[in-house]
């Protein structure tokens, strides 16, 4: 919940807009502002004060705790132009809500945590648990200073800027080892543990089976993904408690699905009770991973049989593949989305010209690994490869990277170990039709005149149909300096089937500095004009030329009967 005070009728104007936009998430705490923020901190996860900085500072003084459980609290001053994160950047979720606020009231966000400010993560914000010197290894990454990072567990991290050797020293591992002075450890979860257990097994059993396996084999609660057991025990209250108690969800698998995992110790009891001869050992090993305990069983103080079984497995970082569009050109075309990804992967595969498109948004500590043109399949491979190695990879493409583009050759080199997304984006076709009007209001298919990959005469016989099928064509890689024949085949196919009058739009580096655009007809289109970084889009029998736009109708009959 996100407590809201403020003071002043302007204040509280503001307050009221937040507080409409966002019904759920906000409580208004009225009366005096002292008690209203004192109240607030002690309820709420989140602040938004409408007063002064200095005023809040003197309020929340006293009340301060920690960074990891003090709420994040967000001021914004009397004439709403700014939203200031001013405690609990990371944790509390401040620097967010900052932005958030802003983009509500039409403020600017005002974030001053060095991190952010200098564009890399947070060490506390990866998303797993973290320990040791944090603050003195994030002061030696903003100061430039080295800070080497060991991996000895693989894992999908953001880009750091990291070094080979240093006095400071980030690692990620599920070991149960302290840190050293000047060191972080991350821990992220890559350990499961599968449980067993009788009807009615104590929670206290199951837990100290669990966390005393973990010991043992020196192994970090804080790494602990899942306890992970079958179907039949989804509701066992030992088994939910347990896991509530360690802060991990339970996740349960069929037992035909368990049956068919290779397990070193199976037994009897269990396929006569659920189904499968193994749970634990079954149920940790069921996504893969490295068997790191065998199964074992709880013991009782009071000698009477075990009820709880479990096994220990780390499975490997699963890597992540972002296939992300870049758009058109324009940086305003570049999704939200698209750049977050952009700024969460480590590794950035791509065409040089499309990196040079991005280069400013990447992290500190990005590994670039940019090819000329033509590289293509290469690209495609060594995307996939950083990715299965636990690497966070972005691949990247103008336009739609779908289009034309990497995710093809990318995902058919991709094994089912890695986590592919996908981030859409503005392609050429898109791009020209708002430039020319809207060429693209009936059916339309984008073709490209390519014949380096496609035979010529599959391109032919797919003009053709488009021609028939009287669709709206965009023409890609249209026309290049040893490719110059191609286009005026095309435009011949379909002028069999168009008036010579038909609309045409030629629009070149759509979005970019040099963008021009020109509307002409099937027979006045001079080839010459066009390249590779141009789109050619054909109207239909319906197309035409209004006001110096290219509009195709949205249906014909509907166009007719108005
Ligand atoms: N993935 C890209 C297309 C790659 S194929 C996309 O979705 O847009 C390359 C062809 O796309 C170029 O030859 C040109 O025909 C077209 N193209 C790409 N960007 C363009 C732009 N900004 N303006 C005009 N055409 C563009």
């Amino acid at each position: 919940m996100i407590g809201l005070i403020s003071a002043t009728a302007a204040g509280a104007a503001a307050r009221d807009r937040l507080a409409a936009a966002w019904p759920d998430r906000t409580r208004v705490y009225d009366g005096p502002v002292a008690d209203a923020v004192r109240a607030a901190f002690a309820e709420c996860e989140q602040l938004v004060c409408f007063l002064a900085t200095g005023a809040v500072v003197r309020l929340i003084a006293p009340l301060l705790g920690d960074k990891v459980s003090d709420p994040g609290v967000v001021c914004v001053d009397e004439g709403g132009r700014f939203a200031v994160s001013l405690v609990g950047g990371h944790a509390g979720g401040a620097n967010e809500l900052a932005g958030e606020v802003a983009g509500l009231l039409g403020a600017r966000p005002v974030v001053t945590t060095a991190t952010d400010s200098v564009g890399l993560p947070g060490l506390d914000t990866l998303g797993f648990p973290v320990e040791g010197d944090v603050a003195a290894v994030s002061r030696a990454l903003l100061d430039g200073e080295p800070v080497a990072l060991e991996a000895e567990l693989p894992w999908p991290l953001p880009p750091l800027p990291v070094a080979d050797q240093g006095s400071y020293t980030i690692r990620s591992t599920d070991r149960a080892v302290e840190p050293a002075g000047h060191e972080v450890l991350l821990r992220p979860p890559s350990l499961v543990v599968g449980v067993g257990a009788s009807r009615g097994a104590p929670a206290d059993e199951v837990h100290d089976l669990v966390t005393g396996a973990l010991r043992e084999a020196g192994l970090s609660v804080k790494s602990l993904a899942e306890l992970a057991t079958v179907d039949a025990k989804a509701e066992e209250p030992g088994i939910l408690q347990a896991a509530r108690r360690l802060g991990v969800p339970v996740v349960t698998y069929s037992a035909e699905e368990l049956a068919r995992v290779d397990v070193p110790n199976p037994s009897g009891a269990p396929l006569a009770a659920v189904g499968t001869p193994s749970v634990a050992e079954a149920a940790a090993l069921v996504r893969g991973g490295e068997l790191l305990v065998p199964k074992r069983k709880s013991e009782r103080a009071d000698g009477r049989p075990a009820m709880a079984t479990c096994a220990v497995v780390r499975r490997p970082g699963r890597g992540r593949l972002a296939v992300v569009g870049l758009g058109p050109g324009a940086r305003d075309l570049l999704t939200p989305r698209a750049r977050e990804e952009l700024r969460r992967a480590s590794v950035l595969v791509g065409l040089d010209q499309y990196v040079d498109q991005i280069r400013d948004l990447l992290r500190p500590g990005t590994r670039v690994l940019e090819s000329g043109l033509g590289a293509e399949e290469e690209r495609a491979r060594t995307a996939v490869a950083e990715a299965r190695r636990g690497q966070a990879v972005a691949l990247i493409g103008s336009g739609d990277a779908g289009v034309y583009a990497m995710a093809s050759p990318a995902l058919a080199e991709a094994s089912d170990d890695i986590d592919v997304v996908g981030v859409p984006g503005v392609t050429a076709a898109l791009a020209a039709g708002a430039i020319l009007g809207a060429p693209l209001g009936h059916d339309h298919v984008s073709i490209s005149l390519s014949d380096l990959h496609t035979p010529w005469e599959v391109i032919e016989r797919r003009v053709r149909a488009a021609a028939e099928a009287d669709l709206v064509v965009t023409f890609y890689n249209p026309r290049s300096r040893g490719r110059d024949w191609q286009l005026p085949k095309a435009l011949a196919i379909l002028a069999g089937h168009r008036e010579p009058s038909t609309p045409v739009g030629v629009v070149r580096n759509a979005s970019r500095a040099d963008e021009s655009s020109r509307l002409t007809t099937l027979s006045a289109l001079d080839p010459a004009i066009v390249d590779m970084m141009t789109v050619v889009t054909v109207g239909n029998t319906a197309t035409r030329e209004i006001a110096g736009r290219m509009v195709t109708p949205r249906g014909y009959r509907w166009q007719g009967e108005s």
